[in-house]
């Protein structure tokens, strides 16, 4: 997060990086990750654990992805008890089903800037910016509708019931995230206040 000079870490991003370098783990998260399941929480845990001992992240971090689930949860506080930093806050970022399904299928990636785009959302102008510098617009594996489909069920049953783990641990915030860039990362600010 530019604001507060401290590095956002996602747990997809970072499994996308080992896909691309070719590695077996990668070649075994790819096949999990195509299907929208869960990669194991143990593997998840060991690549955060590495990653909050980089040295970027010795002033605060955001994770983004991650935990999606009740042990991944456990483990984190673990893991932030070791480090001794405590957790300021889980956000929730709240969006109408139809918009999320949109934000997934129209999601695309500018091949020669990594600008992210969406076909529903960005204007016309912003697409003809990639394509006319000679970019393609790509689409990730996973944001096909049937990939999406399993990822929302996936969601439902695995993740969603830590919006009640960390209610009752004081720790829940609630971003309406309906809108615009701009507007969605104002709140996400507001809320970290
Ligand atoms: P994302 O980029 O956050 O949408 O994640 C893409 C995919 O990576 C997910 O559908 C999972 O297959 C895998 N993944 C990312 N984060 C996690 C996590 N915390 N636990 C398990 N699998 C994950």
């Amino acid at each position: 997060m530019a604001e507060r000079n401290i590095p956002q870490i996602s747990t997809g991003d970072m499994l996308r990086a080992a896909i691309a370098s070719g590695s077996r783990f990668g070649q075994q998260a790819k096949g999990i990750m195509d299907a929208g399941n869960l990669v194991s929480d143990d593997i998840v845990l060991g690549i955060i654990s590495e990653r909050l001992a980089e040295p970027d992240a010795q002033d605060g971090f955001i994770l983004d992805g991650f935990p999606r689930t009740e042990k991944q949860a456990l483990d984190l506080s673990d893991l932030l008890d070791q480090l001794g930093t405590p957790l300021d806050a889980a956000v929730l970022m709240d969006v109408d089903f139809d918009i999320l399904v949109k934000r997934l299928t129209g999601r695309r990636t500018c091949s020669l800037t990594g600008k992210l785009l969406n076909v529903y959302f960005s204007s016309q102008e912003e697409l003809d910016e990639c394509t006319n510098a000679g970019g393609e617009l790509v689409q990730r594996e996973d944001d096909n509708e049937e990939t999406i489909k399993n990822r929302l069920d996936v969601y439902n049953r695995q993740t969603a019931p830590l919006i009640d783990y960390y209610k009752k641990r004081g720790r829940l915030k609630i971003v309406d995230a309906d809108g615009g860039i701009d507007d969605v990362y104002g709140r996400f600010l507001e809320v970290l206040q």
